[in-house]
């Protein structure tokens, strides 16, 4: 099910990446140095702000992004690989000791130790 707002006069429609919508150019801006639309829609555009940066949660799902499928191994700086390292092996040891423990407690509910 797609929402077609074109009309003959209005032929020339874009797709807002944020709302999905297929709107007419004119609820687009126009890039004053590319001269290419706005890939967000006016009123998107609004929310997120003059510059995509701004925006709070498009940055944060960015980051997030970047961090998961983060390759360590293909990190440049030797700190920052470092730290990324020692997180992840701070998770693993969490959920190992995690696991551990769990164990623990099924062994200790089914065993008498006595
Ligand atoms: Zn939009």
């Amino acid at each position: 099910m797609k929402m077609k707002i074109s009309t003959q006069n209005l032929s020339i429609s874009s797709v807002c990446k944020q709302c999905g919508r297929e709107l007419s150019q004119e609820f687009f801006y126009v890039n004053r140095q590319t001269q290419c639309l706005d890939i967000y829609c006016k009123g998107c555009r609004k929310k997120i702000g003059r510059c995509p940066y701004n925006s709070g949660s498009w940055i944060r799902k960015e980051q997030r992004n970047k961090y998961s499928y983060l390759v360590i191994t293909q990190v440049e700086d030797p700190l920052v690989r470092m730290e990324l390292i020692l997180h992840v092996l701070k998770v693993v040891r969490q959920s190992v000791e995690h696991k551990r423990i769990k164990i623990l407690e099924d062994e200790a509910d089914r065993t008498d130790y006595v």
